[in-house]
């Protein structure tokens, strides 16, 4: 299948909401990241969102609706539930809530629960509505690597296995939506993300963050979101984090960045844009800044794609603390390196 890439003119839009409604895949621009969308009522259009993936069945995927009202067939929304939504709806935030029958098991992997999402970027909700179905949308990426946040990405990784891609420029937030689980007694946050819990607090008593979100999930553990049990986000390069002391930091990557060249390697460091200048020599990238972490939020994804473009093998990236929005930058980054955390500071002093 050739894969069309679209302007998002109303004609194309057209034609992209007429293939969704036929049962074929489109990828879409979101404020998160792009969406690889089906209609989540047609049973194979949704089977074959896996498929192009590679995404393990048991992952259960999120469902895009233009309205509260749209929800409503899918989905029991109580008052606690609208309340959030009349906040935060449309935006980056999916809700857990009970499903009605309608929603066919293969799109929620089986479980009591769907995800529910609104977004807010202009060319996804136009393509809701024109579309008439709900669309059962995970990121546009093949499985296991950085999610897309330019039309390009959804291309390089799934050409030739979706009808067409909406082309919306670059995504805004970067990271996937915060995934709020509404079915527990405490709203507990299963992905962090561009919502943040204490924005979440402004219209509910009480929030739980999973305390998965930041550590691999023991053996025999059970996953709240499935999502979350496998290797996510990475680059094919060998990714490192490097915490500690900046200056403590600095010395370390200096050093593990001259033995891996010394080996033939080739390296990059990811640092903040405060930090740059004490990499120079090295083959740096800028990751944003620290004092602003919605700037790493949106280009993360980007930069262990370029570094793939690149032909980098080993990767030493610089953290950051996980409060807000770098909860979820924490979260993204610390599977991308496969957990893989070496102490500055331990190293100054041993
Ligand atoms: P993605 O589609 O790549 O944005 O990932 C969607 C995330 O939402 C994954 O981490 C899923 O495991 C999670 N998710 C979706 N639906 C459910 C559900 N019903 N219960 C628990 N987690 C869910
Ligand atoms: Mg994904």
């Amino acid at each position: 299948m050739e894969t069309l890439l679209l302007t998002p003119t109303e004609e194309n839009l057209l034609l992209a909401a007429r293939a969704l409604a036929d049962g074929q895949l489109v990828g879409m621009p979101t404020e998160t990241v792009y969406g690889l969308g089906a209609d989540a009522l047609n049973e194979a259009a949704v089977r074959s969102i896996f498929a192009a993936k590679g995404r393990p069945a048991d992952n259960p995927l999120i469902v895009h609706v233009p309205s509260v009202e749209a929800a409503e067939p899918l989905c029991y929304i109580d008052e606690r539930s609208r309340r959030v939504m009349a906040h935060f709806c449309p935006g980056p935030l999916t809700l857990l809530l009970p499903k009605k029958p309608i929603v066919p098991d293969v799109v929620n992997a089986g479980l009591p629960s769907v995800a529910i999402r609104i977004p807010s970027h202009p060319i996804a909700r136009r393509l809701l509505e024109l579309s008439g179905v709900p669309v059962a949308a995970p990121s546009a990426n093949t499985s296991g690597k950085p999610s897309p946040t330019t039309a390009r990405h959804v291309y390089d990784d799934l050409a030739g296995k979706l009808h067409s891609i909406v082309d919306g420029g670059e995504c805004q937030v970067g990271l996937e939506s915060t995934v709020l689980d509404m079915t527990r007694e405490v709203p507990t946050v299963l992905r962090p993300g561009g919502i943040t819990p204490d924005m979440l607090l402004a219209v509910l008593d009480e929030v739980q963050v999973a305390d998965s979100v930041l550590r691999p999930l023991q053996k025999g553990e059970k996953a709240l979101s499935p999502g979350m049990l496998y290797k996510h986000y990475a680059p094919k390069g060998m990714l490192s984090l490097v915490k500690g002391e900046r200056f403590n930091v600095e010395k370390l990557i200096r050093r593990l960045y001259a033995e891996s060249a010394d080996m033939g390697k080739t390296v990059q460091v990811l640092a903040f844009e405060e930090h740059l200048s004490g990499y120079e020599g090295l083959n740096v990238k800028c990751i944003g800044s620290l004092a602003a972490p919605e700037t790493v939020a949106h280009s993360l994804f980007a930069t262990l794609r370029q570094a793939d473009a690149e032909g980098i093998d080993v990767l030493y990236s610089e953290v950051l603390p996980p409060e807000g929005v770098g909860l979820a930058v924490m979260n993204r980054l610390s599977r991308a390196a496969g957990f893989r955390t070496l102490d500055a500071d331990e190293e100054a002093n041993a």
